[in-house]
């Protein structure tokens, strides 16, 4: 019954600098979110114990009713959030979720079409070295380069080309809406199902402030920890039709116990994203990229070689395009990190640097947002983000731009209420 502090002090203390890392700095990677405490509590709770294989109503284990209460309250949660006729929230990760819908619905060496990784597209859509990649015979489709939106002609030439199984819309990087009803066009008109992957923009969905793919796709799937702010994990959502076979492929094609602690994270993350609170969050983060775009489209950044692929953005991340400037994506990085902005570089489409080093930056809003950060907020570090891409910044620039991040941060207070759990 000893406290971490006394039986662990090492990964207590590392606990504690995380935590003072997460206060003081401006989380700005797009795929990451400040879970809430009551997340986190659920997350942290005696559920870690249980083995629950199998699904609620049909265990393979005793002693789960109480876990069967917490796994129903999820499913019909998320299944309300989303329009959804079926929910499997058992998923341990977004990609877990992807090879159990994909495991549900294709046979290996079957086609799949998907956006290409460097051009937005996640490992999981088909990237050669992961499961997508080896399993499936992968087609990627592009973004144009003039207007770096998805081509939706290339597309259609593909599907009738390559009479893929299964079409996968979904990204990691985009900052644009996909027309949902033109790739349901297109599957039909060869025969395909169409998967969506909304892990990045779930949150925006669930607040009503992005299409929802549900109406549009055979099998839609997410995870639960980037916009929609819950714990780390992947759910299903599908027609009645596929229930039988997703289930059968998650449990037991992929996993064996489901963590139900997670899943009853999972459930109260739902529960918050049914609240006002929750999609005048979501509403602050749109405005906080829609300004971001806007102040690094502004004539400074673009005389620094700085510009905005699509020139703005629709959702909660603007993707930065430097190959016209002399910071690369690394050196723009690692700049960030130095003023307390943390994000990560990201390959453009077409990007003429190395795939480590990149010519672009992918910025997200959605930690602020959760933060607390209102337009004001969002203005001051646009003009941070701004000043700190110009390649000539000499060291006293650099101590008041990280000035100005320290100030940012004390205004708007992450987890106030959260004590060190170390006893240093
Ligand atoms: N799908 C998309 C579109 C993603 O962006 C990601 C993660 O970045 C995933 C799936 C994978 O999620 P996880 O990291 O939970 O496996």
């Amino acid at each position: 019954d000893e406290a971490l502090a006394v039986v662990d002090p090492e990964v207590a203390g590392a606990l504690d600098r995380e935590l003072r890392r997460q206060q003081d700095t401006l989380e700005m990677i797009a795929s990451e979110n400040f879970a809430p405490v009551a997340v986190l509590q659920a997350q942290g709770s005696v559920l870690t114990n249980k083995y629950a294989e199998g699904y609620p109503g049909r265990r393979y284990y005793g002693g789960c009713e109480h876990v069967d209460v917490v796994e129903r309250l999820a499913i019909d949660r998320v299944c309300e959030l989303f329009g959804a006729e079926y929910a499997n929230v058992q998923p341990h990760s977004g990609a877990q979720a992807n090879a159990a819908a994909m495991a549900a619905l294709l046979e290996p060496g079957d086609t799949i079409l998907g956006l290409d990784l460097a051009h937005g597209g996640h490992l999981s859509h088909g990237m050669r070295r992961n499961f997508s990649g080896l399993l499936y015979r992968a087609v990627p489709y592009h973004v144009r380069d003039h207007d770096g939106l998805v081509d939706m002609d290339e597309v259609g030439d593909l599907a009738r080309t390559h009479r893929p199984k299964m079409i996968i819309a979904g990204w990691s990087a985009y900052p644009r809406h996909l027309d949902f009803a033109a790739f349901r066009r297109i599957a039909d008109s060869v025969g395909a199902l169409l998967m969506v992957d909304m892990a990045h923009f779930a949150g925006l969905v669930a607040a009503g402030l992005h299409p929802n793919p549900v109406p549009h796709a055979d099998v839609v799937t997410t995870t639960t920890h980037k916009t929609l702010g819950g714990p780390r994990g992947g759910v299903i959502l599908s027609t009645a039709e596929q229930a039988k076979r997703l289930a059968a492929a998650v449990f037991p094609g992929q996993q064996g116990g489901p963590l139900e602690h997670v899943v009853a994270a999972k459930a109260v993350a739902f529960r918050i994203a049914r609240s006002d609170e929750f999609r005048a969050r979501q509403a602050r983060t749109l405005q906080g990229a829609r300004i971001l775009a806007g102040r690094l489209c502004a004539a400074d950044a673009a005389t620094a070689g700085v510009r905005v692929l699509t020139g703005g953005t629709d959702v909660h991340l603007v993707l930065v395009d430097l190959r016209t400037s002399e910071l690369d994506g690394r050196q723009a990085e690692d700049r960030l990190h130095a003023i307390g902005i943390t994000v990560n570089r990201n390959a453009v489409p077409f990007d003429p640097r190395p795939p480590m080093v990149t010519s672009g930056l992918r910025i997200g809003t959605a930690a602020l947002a959760t933060r607390g950060f209102e337009a004001d907020d969002f203005r001051e570090v646009a003009d941070i983000v701004a000043q700190a891409l110009h390649p000539a910044l000499d060291a006293a620039a650099m101590a008041l731009l990280r000035a100005r991040v320290s100030g940012l941060a004390s205004r708007r207070p992450l987890y106030p209420r959260l004590g060190a759990v170390s006893q240093d």
